[in-house]
């Protein structure tokens, strides 16, 4: 994954000098319809030089080709069985969606448990914590608001209240179950779709199936609660939200068939 990324440079990193100054950074891993075919191989190396990753699925790129989600789902199958038999591995980003924050709406209704709250989330800083400064001295909310990045695009944001960003939530998503856990770049959504609420269609489909890849592992960690690092301090609380969130992402989310590996990644185990 890293020589497609950067020029065939992979063995003129010195991996061990990394692990020994900086034992606890994580590596990045923004994984791309490029990469994506190498997900559970790269994973699982970097686990191996005892790196720890965050990882996520690339925004800004096409996912459109259906060929994606075959691809992810076999990939996702072969971390679920690696982290299944390595409890002592931490699972990467992809496979740790909070399913307990699903649980917790289903439980109690989206107005009693605070929808309104996952409404007005933001999934970074943009407009509050963030500013990005151009050289004429104006301000933007992030790097990707400044014109030289989304051109006429750029001045589209001067009457939203990034404080209460309800007007950055894209209609389709209101009902969505997994609006708590599905995260978002609005600076892409303004340069990809024009507008900063528009969430990416076909990524909404490649986080449908992660939902179902992690109440898949997650399931299958639980039945064996004590062997999990994640699940054996958890709360009975997080514990009966989480099974919650499972039983919610397997009966409410459904995603087209496209291989013949996703059958085995989306059963309730
Ligand atoms: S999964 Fe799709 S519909 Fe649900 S919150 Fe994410 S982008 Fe919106």
């Amino acid at each position: 994954m890293h020589n497609l990324n950067r020029s065939q440079s992979f063995d003129r990193i010195d991996v061990d000098f990394f692990v020994r100054n900086w034992p606890d950074q994580p590596v990045k891993m923004t994984v791309s319809d490029i990469t994506i075919g190498h997900l559970a191989e790269g994973v699982t190396h970097l686990h191996e030089l005892g790196i720890q990753i965050q990882c996520n699925l690339a925004q800004g790129v096409d996912w459109s080709e259906p060929e994606h989600l075959g691809t992810l789902a076999a990939e996702l199958d072969k971390l679920i069985s690696f982290y299944t038999e390595n409890p002592a591995v931490a699972p990467c980003d992809l496979l740790t969606m909070h399913l307990a924050s699903v649980g917790g709406i289903c439980r109690e209704g989206r107005e009693l448990s605070g929808i309104g709250e996952h409404e007005s989330r933001k999934w970074c800083g943009i407009g509050t914590d963030l500013v990005a400064v151009d050289v004429d001295g104006r301000e933007y909310p992030c790097h990707l608001f400044l014109p030289f990045a989304a051109g006429d695009r750029s001045e589209t944001f001067r009457n939203a209240d990034f404080a209460d960003c309800r007007s950055l939530l894209d209609p389709r998503c209101r009902e969505c179950i997994l609006l708590p856990v599905c995260p978002t770049c609005y600076g892409m959504s303004l340069l990809r779709r024009g507008n900063a609420a528009e969430r990416d269609e076909p990524l909404c489909t490649l986080t449908n199936l992660r939902a179902l890849a992690c109440s898949n592992m997650q399931a299958r960690m639980l039945a064996d609660r004590d062997r999990y690092p994640q699940f054996r301090d958890s709360s009975e609380e997080v514990i009966l939200f989480t099974i919650m969130g499972i039983e919610a992402v397997q009966s409410g989310i459904r995603i087209p068939p496209a291989s013949e590996s996703m059958s085995r990644v989306c059963p309730v185990a």
